[in-house]
Parts: C-alpha cells; sequence; structure tokens
C-alpha cells in the first residue's frame, strides 16, 4: 500500500499540512506521519518535487482508502458485537415479555450467555415458573371452590326439599291426629253394630247379609286409612331397642313369604355378615320393611323377584346401615319418582292404594335418623334404599337434636 518513493526532487511541506487538517481519525495520523517521514526521506534523497507531490498523491489515496476500510470493518464488527450482545438478546427479552403479558407462561426465554442478559432472562424465567405455578394454584383453588360451591347449593336444595316434606308430614301429622282421633270412635261404633245387626238378620236375607258386609268392609278400609294418618300422628310412641337388621329381615320375610300374595315371588337374600346393630323401634321399622315387600308384590302383580340386600356404608363420615329391597316390576316412571314420598300419591286403583305407605315409613325413617334413597328406571325394577344410623343407647336422643328418645310421647 505504502510506496517508498524512488523521488529525488524536493517539495515544500504544505500538501502534507493541506491533508492532515482533512484526516480526522486516529488511524489516519499514523498515515500522515508516515507520509511526512516518506517526503523528508525523498527530498533528502533529491527526488524532483512534482515527483514527490505524486507519490505522496498516490499514498495518500492508499492511506485514506485502507483508513475507510479500517473503519467499515471496525463498524461492521462492532454492529455485530452490538447485535449479538445487545440488540438480539432485548428482542428476546421483549418478545419474551410480551408472551407473558399476553399469559402464554409455558416457552421461557432463550438466553444462555453468562451477561447481564443471560442473568435478566433467568429472573424472568423463573418469575414466568412462579406465576405459572401461582395461576394453577389459583386455577386448582378456583375448581375446589366451585365444586364445593355446587354440593353445597346440592346439600342446601336437599335439605330444603326435606325441610317442606318434613314441615308437610309435621302438618298433616297434626291434622291426621285430629281427624283420627275424631273418626276412629264413631268408626268402631259403626263397624260394631253393623257386625251386630249382621248376626241379628236371618240367614234367609241373603242382600241383607251382603248390604251389611259391604258396610263393614268399607267402615274397616276407612279404619285402615285411619290407622295410616295415625302413622304420622305418632301416638304411639317408639320403642327403642337394639337390632340386628338382618334378623328382623328374615322374620319379616318368614312372616310373609306364605301368603297368597307372595307365592309366586321368588326371594334372594344377600346380607353382609357382622353388621353394627342399630337402634331403632323394631315395629316402626318392620311396618317400612312390610310395606316395601307389598309394593314390590303389587308393582310385580305378584309375580317376580325381590332381592333384599344389607351393607355397612360410611357416608359423610357417619357409620350407616343400608338395607335395599330391588324387584323386577316395571319401575317407577321419572314423572312420578318425586311424588312417591306425598301423602296420598298413589298409582293403585282405587279400594287398592291409600297412598300413605311410603309418606308414613319416610316419616318412620327419618325420625330415626335415616334416609330412604329410590333409584329406579322404566322398566328396569325399582330399588329402594333405607339408611339407618349405626348408633347405640344413649346416642339416639344427640341424632334427633335434643329430641325426646320417645318421639311420639
Ligand atoms: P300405596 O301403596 O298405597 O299406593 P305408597 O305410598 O306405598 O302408597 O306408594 C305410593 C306409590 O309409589 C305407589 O302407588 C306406586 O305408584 C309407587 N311405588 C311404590 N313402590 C313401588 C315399586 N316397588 N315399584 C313401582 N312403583 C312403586
Amino acid at each position: 500500500m505504502i510506496k517508498i518513493g524512488k523521488s529525488r526532487h524536493s517539495l515544500a511541506g504544505k500538501l502534507i499540512l493541506s491533508v492532515s487538517a482533512v484526516m480526522t481519525f486516529g488511524s489516519l495520523i499514523f498515515g500522515l506521519l508516515f507520509i511526512h517521514f516518506e517526503q523528508r526521506v525523498l527530498l533528502k534523497a533529491g527526488v524532483h518535487s512534482a515527483e514527490v507531490v505524486r507519490i505522496v498523491h498516490s499514498d495518500m489515496v492508499s492511506i485514506i482508502l485502507a483508513c475507510v476500510l479500517f473503519v467499515l470493518g471496525i463498524s461492521a464488527f462492532l454492529c455485530v458485537i452490538l447485535y449479538r450482545l445487545v440488540s438480539k438478546p432485548v428482542a428476546q427479552l421483549e418478545s419474551g415479555m410480551m408472551r407473558i403479558a399476553k399469559g402464554d407462561l409455558d416457552e421461557p426465554i432463550n438466553i444462555n450467555t453468562r451477561d447481564e442478559m443471560g442473568l435478566l432472562a433467568n429472573i424472568f424465567n423463573s418469575m414466568a415458573k412462579d406465576m405459572k405455578r401461582y395461576r394453577q394454584d389459583m386455577e386448582n383453588w378456583t375448581h375446589t371452590l366451585e365444586d364445593e360451591v355446587k354440593k353445597k347449593a346440592q346439600e342446601i336444595i336437599k335439605t330444603q326439599d326435606e325441610l317442606i316434606n318434613t314441615e308437610k308430614l309435621a302438618s298433616l301429622g297434626r291434622m291426621a291426629a285430629g281427624i283420627a282421633h275424631e273418626l276412629n270412635s264413631p268408626l268402631t261404633g259403626v263397624v260394631t253394630f253393623a257386625h251386630l245387626l249382621k248376626d241379628r238378620t236371618p240367614q234367609a236375607d241373603a242382600q241383607g247379609h251382603e248390604d251389611l258386609q259391604v258396610i263393614i268392609e268399607q267402615a274397616e278400609r276407612c279404619s285402615k286409612i285411619i290407622k295410616g294418618l295415625l302413622g304420622f300422628s305418632r301416638r304411639t310412641g317408639f320403642e327403642m331397642a337394639e337390632i340386628n337388621l338382618n334378623a328382623l329381615l328374615e322374620a319379616t320375610v318368614a312372616m310373609i313369604r306364605h301368603q297368597a300374595r307372595f307365592y309366586n315371588i321368588n326371594f334372594s337374600l344377600d346380607f353382609a355378615p357382622g353388621l353394627h346393630s342399630v337402634l331403632a323401634d323394631p315395629n316402626q321399622i318392620q311396618q317400612v320393611f312390610l310395606n316395601m315387600l307389598l309394593n314390590a308384590s303389587d308393582a310385580m302383580n305378584e309375580k317376580g323377584a325381590i332381592n333384599i340386600a344389607t351393607r355397612a356404608l360410611n357416608v359423610d363420615g357417619k357409620d350407616i346401615i343400608e338395607t335395599e329391597f330391588s324387584d323386577t316390576g316395571p319401575g317407577i316412571p321419572e314423572a312420578n319418582v318425586g311424588k312417591i314420598f306425598e301423602p296420598f300419591f298413589t298409582t293403585k286403583p282405587v279400594g287398592k292404594g291409600t297412598g300413605l305407605g311410603l309418606s308414613v315409613s319416610y316419616g318412620i325413617i327419618k325420625k330415626h335418623g335415616g334416609d330412604i334413597l329410590v333409584k329406579s328406571g322404566p322398566g328396569k325394577g325399582a330399588s329402594f334404599f333405607i339408611r339407618l344410623p349405626v348408633q347405640r343407647k344413649g346416642e339416639w336422643r344427640n341424632a334427633q337434636s335434643g329430641e325426646s328418645q320417645n318421639p311420639g310421647n
């Protein structure tokens, strides 16, 4: 690039000085010094001044070109360094922050350098990780809260239904107690005197006998309804005892299985062994069991199968014994499932059903701190689940929330 001249002519130092005024970059200073040095050498060597000008001029162009190229190279190098060390990581940080701001916490910012940018990226990544964890916790918590609210809402609806039912039963019970009390005595008189009249009617008067028999039957039917109504008032009271449900069920089935309406019914018993005893009134519980069996027999037109199963369960932390009655009847239409525990709801023909069996049973089981559930689909038979708490003597009072141990009194 730099020529050492062969010129023998001298040249005043003006040109060199004017060029040095233009050159501002530090690297050019070196060139200027060199040209100055070359000029002196050339002049000393006796080179002609015009020749010196030409040589120095061409050297200067070379030096300026070299300097420009050098400056451009340095700039390009600095640009690359700046891009790699600053611009690129800043852009990555920026796009990472935008992602985080939009809620995308899955993709980390990928800067693996050991400088400040790498440190910043690490801090952001761990912040995004923490945010993701908190968000997950919040989502889990929200779901738990939603489930809890749903569960509580269902419980409230159930309790409300039960309260309405209990309230209905309670007011019906009060009314029934009054009506039953007023009707029972005259009705007993009607039945007694109808029997007396029938005895006194000559045998030849067949029509008279038949009419009196109708009076007796109808009056007895009324007595049956009154007995059912008395079930609400609990005038008779409960006699609590520790009972073994398996034994009580066996005795109940033995009692009815030879009756005509159960002849064509196949019983299967599936009892869990070693069940805890429950504290209950055996007569009342047996009345409930009988009602279940009679209803099943009616639903199946006295022909089919009844399965009775017992099992120990723990529901909401409480030990209970569940007795299941399942039949192979037509089942309960969905529209009726919500009504069957209502007093006087019946689908049986007039004279056959009073619609009191299930409501009385419901009242009895509720008084024992238990529950009756039903599961049925059309054509799939019906299943009734009677749940009674496992209680020992002395616990019943608490279960009844301070009610007397004998609710009928
Ligand atoms: P009743 O037996 O006098 O009709 P209940 O209160 O015992 O009164 O029963 C009410 C209604 O519930 C019945 O009329 C019947 O429609 C329905 N039901 C009860 N048990 C069953 C069953 N096992 N299968 C089908 N329907 C049933």
